[in-house]
C-alpha cells in the first residue's frame, strides 16, 4: 500500500505533524521504533510499583503555548489530556541550610527575594517588566519558520512597539551570557542562582554569550504562570495524540525501525525498514537528527557535499543523566517545608558550581558536583504516588560522553554502563546534603546514563537530552544547519522535523505543526538552500 505520507518517529512533533495532515485528509502512517510512542515524552512505574514518573520530559508549558495546542485543545482533554498547574514553580537550596523559593504570588516572592536582598526584590519588579519586551515576540517567532516574512514582521512589530532606543538596550542584554546578565540585575548570589540554571538547559552554560533569553523567559514565565505537569503524567498528552491520529485513519506502527529513506532521481519515494520491508509514500517525514540522515537514512551519494558535511558536523552538547526516586515520604529539605512544595528545586548551589561542572563535562571529567534539578511532581499531581509518598525526578547537568577522569579521583572511569549507578550514589550523597534524612526513604531507583538515553530515542544522541546544541550558531535560522532550516533536505519530498530543528528542543510542537501547515499550503514553495 502507498501512503500519502510516512513519518519517521512517534515523537510529539510527529504526532503533531501526523494530526494536522490526517485532518487534512491525508493517509498517514508514522513509524516508531520503540514499543510505545512518545518520544522524550513518555511516563512509566520504573522506580517502584505505584509510583508514575515522567522518564525525561515533565514541564509542557511550551506544548501549552503551541498553536497545536491551542488549536486542538478541547479535543485533547476528551482524550485525556489535563494540565496541573504548581503555583510554587521552583527554588534553590544552599549549603548553609538557606533555600529560596519563586511563587506566584507576586508578594510572597517579593518576601522571599527580600529576606536575602531588598535591591534585588525591587530590581525583580524590572526583571519581571523586561519579560514583555521579549516573550511576547519570541513565542510568536517560534510559531514562525525561520527565515520567513512573518517571522520578519514579528520583528518588524518588536521595533516599531519597543522604539529603537529600547529594542538596543534590550537586545544589548540578550547577547550576554546568562552569568553577566544575573550579575547585571542582582546583587545576591542566592538570587543569580535561581535564574542562571534554565540557560543551561539550551546549553548555555554560566559563560556562553548570547543565552540570556533562555534564563529570562524561563525563570520570569514560570515566575507569572507557575509549571504545569500533564496529570497522570506526560503520557497521557502522547495516548491523546495517539487518539486524534487513529480517529481520522492515521496509523501508528510501533517496535518498527527505519533504516532508509529510498531516494530515486533525487526524490523520496517511501521508506525500507530493518527488515527490508519497503512502504511508498508521497512525502516521507524524518523527526530525526541530521546525524541520523547523513549517517543512514539518506545514502550519502544522494547528497550534495555540502550538506553531508554540514549535518556531520551537527554540534551535540554536554550530557544528562535522569534519576528517578520511589520515597516513602516527600523529600524534607533542611531549607524547611516551602522547598518540598516547589515544582523544581535547583542545587548547583552557585553559579559557579554551574561553570566549574560545565568545564569539566568538556573535558571529559566526572564532575565533583553537577547541577542537580529536583523534579517533585507528587507535590502537585497526587496521582504520581501512592498517598503520603513521592515520585521525585533527578535531571544531572552535565555530564561528559565518555569520561575519562574523575574530579574527585574516586571513580574508576569506564563507559556509563559501568559506573552509572555508582555515579547516581554520589547525586544521591549530593542531595542528603541538603535533604539529610533522604537516603532512608528512598524505596526504589531507576537510573538513566547518558548512554540509555539514545537507546530509549536516538535523537538523543550520547545523552544530549536537547538533540542539539542550542547556542546561537545553531539556532534561529541556523537549525539544524545553514540553508535547511524550513524543514526542507537536499531530497525532494523528504522532510526533517523535531527538535534539531527551529524552534528547537522542548515540548513546543513547532516543527511538527509548521509543516503540517506547510505540507497543506497550496502555495508551498521549496525555500532553495542557501
Ligand atoms: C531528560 C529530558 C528532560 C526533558 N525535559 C523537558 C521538559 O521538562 N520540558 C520540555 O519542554 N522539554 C524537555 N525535554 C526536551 C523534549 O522532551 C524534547 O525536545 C522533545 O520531546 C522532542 O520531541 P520530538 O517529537 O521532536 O522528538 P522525540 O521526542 O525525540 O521523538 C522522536 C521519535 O523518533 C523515533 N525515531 C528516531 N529515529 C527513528 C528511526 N530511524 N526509525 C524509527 N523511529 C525513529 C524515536 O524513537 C522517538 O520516539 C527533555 C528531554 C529529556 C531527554
Amino acid at each position: 500500500m502507498k501512503y500519502d505520507i510516512v513519518i519517521i518517529g512517534a515523537g510529539h512533533n510527529g504526532l503533531a505533524a501526523a494530526i494536522q495532515l490526517a485532518k487534512q485528509g491525508k493517509q498517514v502512517l508514522v513509524l516508531e521504533k520503540e514499543p510505545r510512542p512518545g518520544g522524550a515524552a513518555k511516563s512509566g512505574e520504573v522506580a517502584a510499583p505505584g509510583f508514575i514518573h515522567d522518564l525525561f520530559s515533565m514541564n509542557i508549558s511550551l506544548f501549552l503555548k503551541s498553536r497545536f495546542y491551542v488549536e486542538n485543545q478541547h479535543e485533547l482533554a476528551a482524550n485525556g489530556f489535563n494540565p496541573v498547574y504548581s503555583p510554587h514553580p521552583y527554588a534553590s537550596v544552599f549549603p548553609d541550610g538557606d533555600g529560596l523559593a519563586i511563587d506566584t504570588d507576586a508578594e510572597k516572592t517579593h518576601q522571599n527575594l527580600a529576606s536575602y536582598s531588598t535591591t534585588d526584590a525591587e530590581a525583580w519588579k524590572e526583571f519581571d517588566a523586561l519579560y514583555d519586551q521579549v516573550a511576547p515576540y519570541l513565542y510568536k517567532l517560534m510559531q514562525r519558520e525561520l527565515p520567513s516574512l512573518r517571522a520578519g514582521l514579528i520583528i518588524f512589530r518588536a521595533l516599531l512597539d519597543l522604539k529603537i532606543k529600547t529594542a538596543l538596550k534590550v537586545s544589548s542584554q540578550l547577547a550576554k551570557s546568562p552569568r553577566q546578565f544575573a550579575d547585571s540585575w542582582f546583587e545576591s548570589d542566592k538570587v543569580k542562582s535561581l535564574v542562571v540554571p534554565w540557560g543551561y538547559q539550551m546549553d548555555y552554560a554560566p559563560d556562553i554569550s548570547g543565552g540570556a533569553a533562555f534564563p529570562l523567559i524561563e525563570a520570569v514565565g514560570h515566575y507569572r504562570e507557575g509549571i504545569p505537569f500533564a496529570r497522570g503524567g506526560i503520557q497521557t498528552m502522547i495516548q491523546a495524540m495517539v487518539a486524534m491520529l487513529e480517529a481520522r485513519g492515521g496509523v501508528l506502527q510501533t517496535d518498527t525501525w527505519v533504516n532508509e529513506v529510498y531516494v530515486e532521481d533525487g526524490d523520496a519515494r517511501g521508506v525500507i525498514l530493518d527488515d527490508g520491508t519497503y512502504i511508498e509514500a508521497g512525502d516521507v517525514i524524518g523527526t530525526v537528527t541530521p546525524t541520523q540522515i547523513a549517517g543512514h537514512l539518506i545514502d550519502t551519494k544522494h547528497l550534495p557535499a555540502s550538506f553531508v558535511s554540514k549535518a556531520t558536523n551537527y554540534q551535540y552538547g554536554p550530557k544528562t543523566m535522569v534519576i528517578h526516586l520511589a520515597l516513602n515520604e516527600p523529600i524534607q529539605w533542611t531549607a524547611g517545608e516551602e522547598i518540598a512544595q516547589s515544582a523544581y528545586v535547583h542545587v548547583a548551589p552557585y553559579v559557579e558550581d554551574l561553570a566549574r561542572t560545565h568545564t569539566q563535562a568538556l573535558n571529559d571529567i566526572l564532575p565533583n558536583s553537577p547541577l542537580l534539578i529536583v523534579g517533585q511532581p507528587s507535590a502537585i499531581d497526587a496521582s504520581r504516588a501512592p498517598e503520603g509518598k513521592a515520585a521525585v525526578w533527578i535531571m544531572v547537568r552535565s555530564l561528559p560522553a565518555h569520561p575519562k577522569h574523575d574530579a574527585l579521583n574516586e571513580m574508576e572511569p569506564g563507559p556509563w554502563s559501568s559506573i552509572k549507578e555508582q555515579y547516581a550514589d554520589r547525586i544521591i550523597d549530593k542531595l542528603a546534603e541538603y535533604a539529610p534524612g533522604v537516603k532512608d526513604t528512598i524505596t526504589g531507583r531507576h537510573v538513566f546514563s547518558p548512554e540509555d538515553l539514545p537507546k530509549e530515542d536516538p535523537n538523543l544522541v550520547e545523552g544530549d537530552h536537547m538533540a542539539g546544541s542550542h547556542q546561537l550558531f545553531q539556532h534561529f535560522l541556523f537549525r539544524p544547519v545553514v540553508g535547511y532550516s524550513r524543514y526542507q533536505t537536499p531530497i525532494n519530498h523528504f522532510y526533517m522535523i523535531g527538535a534539531s530543528t527551529w524552534p528547537g528542543g522542548g515540548l513546543n510542537a513547532g516543527s511538527g505543526y509548521l509543516l503540517g501547515k506547510k505540507l497543506k499550503s497550496k502555495s508551498f514553495f521549496k525555500f532553495s538552500a542557501l
